[in-house]
C-alpha cells in the first residue's frame, strides 16, 4: 500500500471514527447499564448500577467501536501518510473485520 500523492508507503491507519464511537458507545452504555442494573433494593443498589455500568460500558464501546470502524472504512479517510500527511481511504480493498479480537 503506497500513498497515491507522494508514493511513501509509511502508511498508518487514523482510525477516527472508530475510537469516537468506541468513547461514545462506553459512555452510552454505562449509563443505560447503570440504570438497568440498579434494581429497586436499597442495599444492592450500588453494587447493581455499578456491574451494569461496566458491563453497559463494555458491550457499548464494542458496538461503537464496531460502528465507529464501519464509518472509518465507508465515510472517513481512515488512513494516513506518515511522509506527506495526507489522508485517504481504503474502502475497495479495506473491508476487515477481525481486527477486533476483543469484540469476538
Ligand atoms: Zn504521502
Amino acid at each position: 500500500m503506497k500513498c497515491p500523492i507522494c508514493g511513501s508507503e509509511k502508511i498508518q491507519p487514523a482510525n477516527t471514527g472508530e475510537n469516537i464511537g468506541g468513547f461514545i458507545g462506553a459512555a452510552i452504555g454505562a449509563l443505560h447499564g447503570a440504570k438497568a442494573g440498579a434494581p429497586h433494593g436499597f442495599f444492592l443498589a450500588a453494587s447493581g448500577a455499578l456491574l451494569g455500568a461496566i458491563s453497559g460500558g463494555l458491550s457499548g464501546y464494542v458496538a461503537g467501536a464496531a460502528l465507529g470502524s464501519i464509518i472509518d472504512s465507508e465515510f472517513l479517510d481512515n488512513l494516513e501518510c506518515q511522509n506527506c500527511t495526507h489522508k485517504f481511504n481504503t474502502t475497495l480493498d479495506f473491508p476487515d473485520f477481525t481486527r477486533h479480537p476483543k469484540a469476538s
